[in-house]
């Protein structure tokens, strides 16, 4: 896979309140916090809505299709360890039906030259290692 930084330098720090968005990254799965209270969806995941300031949270599922909102090229290691993966391209993918929340993962497999902002993009999933799977996109 290109793209996609080397596993030793990725760890992944969950909390309280964004253990269950790596326990279904885990399992292949996009969930997100949705407000109990007013059904707004908050991501990333925060204690308090910003629309009630209810704690209350379900985690529902997304298939994790979007839009591309933005991206950048990185060709430049400014880590050491990160030189034999460049160019990687780091996006933020908009998510439909969630009131805006925005992602961010890489475009995987895919020459920086053929992405736009606005191109549709799915989910897809890197293993970083045994248990531990960050989100990635690829142009769809
Ligand atoms: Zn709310």
């Amino acid at each position: 896979m290109q793209g996609v930084l080397p596993p030793e330098i990725i760890s992944i720090m969950s909390t309280v309140w964004t253990e269950p968005f790596w326990r279904a990254a885990s399992e292949h799965r996009l969930v997100l916090p949705r407000c109990r209270a007013c059904s707004e969806f908050r991501f990333p995941p925060t204690p308090f809505c910003p629309s009630c300031s209810s704690q209350e949270i379900d985690w529902v599922e997304h298939a994790g299709s979007g839009t591309i909102y933005s991206y950048t090229v990185i060709r430049h290691a400014v880590i050491p360890d990160v030189a034999a993966a460049l160019p990687l391209i780091a996006a933020v993918v908009e998510l439909p039906g969630t009131n805006g929340c925005r992602i961010i993962g890489n475009i995987v497999d895919v020459d920086p030259a053929d992405v736009a902002i606005g191109q549709a993009v799915t989910l897809d999933w890197y293993d970083v290692r045994a248990g531990e799977s960050v989100p990635i996109f690829r142009l769809a």
